[in-house]
């Protein structure tokens, strides 16, 4: 039987919760405009006034946020409560430019916790589990997130934070931990180390993992769920917006359903800003309208995705977030072709690869170049020259069948790749660095 964490808003019907959302919204955008001058501004400079939002339909009135309008805000501009009022902040990576900065007030943080809780509920969690918490713990919110999650469900939380595989193995075994939270990537070299050490999945008492913070396919799923035997569950969420939870998948495991009793998503055009209908590949557009410190209007996350609505085989209504096909700045264009890591790891998985590859892009004599590094499993190893060529043109055929385009594909020798305890590393695109 499915459990919700919160069956009154999980379940509640379209009505209600367009209700709920126009109330908070209208509230949302007071508090906005009365307390953060960066978005009052942008604002004023549309010619938008509160009064003129009076629910969901008049979002489109609303100006747009971006990274760079939180680059430029850094670190207190789109602040919308005193200093005194907030208890925490997290922080992307920020590979590129300054790091982006959101607060919260504890208020935001309970709100947060509930979203994992309800993330936790839906994979089957409750206080009688043991929740392994191996994202990481700091600055980056999935460490945070899921353990408060846990916490609030009343699971026995085991704050592990990422890395040091073999203590994880440990105490997932000493401990009995039944859900393993991390990074997908993260969760395939726990499952490799496993098979290495010797041990069975029936060895352990896990039965679900929670598993997001990057993009993963399909294919990577199953291969997931066959090495550490469970279920394996996606949860989606950025810093900006607060962290995971703020969409997750139930039993269904086909999209995740948004909390959109605090998250209002659309999906826009990325070329125009015009909204998409539901159905439609865009960029996602996220609007807080429960978040207190921080409270981001119409924020564009560049993840590309579509949602659709109506009620799911688990009994909610939430909208439902197809899984993002990655980030628009992932995408590569590769001899005008439009390609994403997760089309080339599909045909590796399916292909009977393991999930370990690099992808290289580079220009040499005005041409792009792309070379796929791709390990292999211990048997399929060979060494005859002849063998490996065939291979490699293989699997180099299957990925021209998928792409349009002609990759080199060079198969390493098994761990040469580095596993990852976060996220993923999987593309160089030197170009960039000629630019
Ligand atoms: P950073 O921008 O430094 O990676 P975050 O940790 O806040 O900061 O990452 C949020 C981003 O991670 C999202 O915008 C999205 O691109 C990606 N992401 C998070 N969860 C998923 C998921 N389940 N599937 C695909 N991508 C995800
Ligand atoms: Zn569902």
């Amino acid at each position: 039987m499915e459990r919700y964490w919160n069956q009154e808003m999980e379940c509640a019907s379209p009505e209600v919760m367009k209700k709920l959302q126009d109330e908070r919204l209208v509230a949302q955008v007071k508090h906005v405009y009365e307390n953060v001058k960066y978005y009052r501004d942008l604002m004023d400079e549309k010619g938008v006034k509160p009064e003129d939002i009076k629910g969901t339909e008049d979002l489109r009135k609303l100006p747009f946020l971006s990274k760079a309008d939180l680059r430029d805000a850094y670190p207190f501009g789109l602040l919308a409560k005193p200093l005194s009022e907030c208890v925490r902040i997290h922080s992307t990576s920020g590979t590129t430019g300054r790091r982006v900065v959101a607060f919260y007030t504890q208020n935001d943080i309970d709100l947060w916790d509930e979203c994992c809780a309800r993330a936790i509920t839906a994979a089957g969690g409750t206080n009688e589990d043991v929740c392994q918490v191996a994202y990481g713990f700091g600055l980056f919110t999935g460490g945070a997130g899921l353990n408060g999650g846990s916490h609030t469900v009343g699971c026995l939380t085991l704050p592990m934070s990422s890395g040091n595989t073999d203590r994880q193995i440990q105490f997932m075994q000493d401990l009995g931990a039944t859900i393993l939270c991390c990074t997908p990537s993260y969760a395939a070299y726990i499952g490799e180390t496993i098979h290495e050490m010797g041990i069975s999945p029936d060895d352990l008492k896990l039965k679900a993992g929670i598993f997001g913070a990057e993009p993963w396919t399909e294919e990577m799923r199953r291969s997931i769920e066959k090495s550490l035997g469970i279920k394996a569950y996606d949860i989606y969420g950025l810093t900006e917006i607060s962290g995971p939870g703020v969409a997750f998948e139930c039993s269904e495991q086909n999209g995740m359903h948004i909390n959109e009793d605090n998250f209002i998503a659309e999906i826009i055009d990325p070329e125009t800003g015009e909204p998409l209908p539901d159905g439609e590949v865009g960029e996602l557009v996220f609007t807080s309208i429960t978040k207190e410190a921080f409270p981001l209007l119409r924020y564009r996350t560049r993840d590309l995705c579509r949602l659709t609505r109506g009620k799911c085989s688990c009994g909610r209504t939430l909208v439902k977030m197809a899984k993002p096909m990655g980030r628009s700045d992932d995408m590569m264009i590769i001899r005008g072709v439009n390609v994403f890591p997760s089309q080339i790891e599909t045909v590796l998985i399916e292909q009977g690869y393991s999930p370990n590859y690099l992808i290289e892009v580079d220009r040499v004599n005005n041409s792009d170049t792309l070379d796929i590094s791709v390990e292999m499993n211990p048997d399929q190893f060979s060494d005859k020259v002849k063998d490996m060529q065939k291979q490699e043109r293989e699997l180099a055929e299957a990925i021209k069948t998928m792409l349009g385009i002609n990759p080199k594909v060079h198969l390493v020798s098994p761990k040469s790749i580095t596993r990852s305890e976060g996220k993923a590393v999987r593309v160089i695109d030197r170009r960039k660095l000629h630019d």
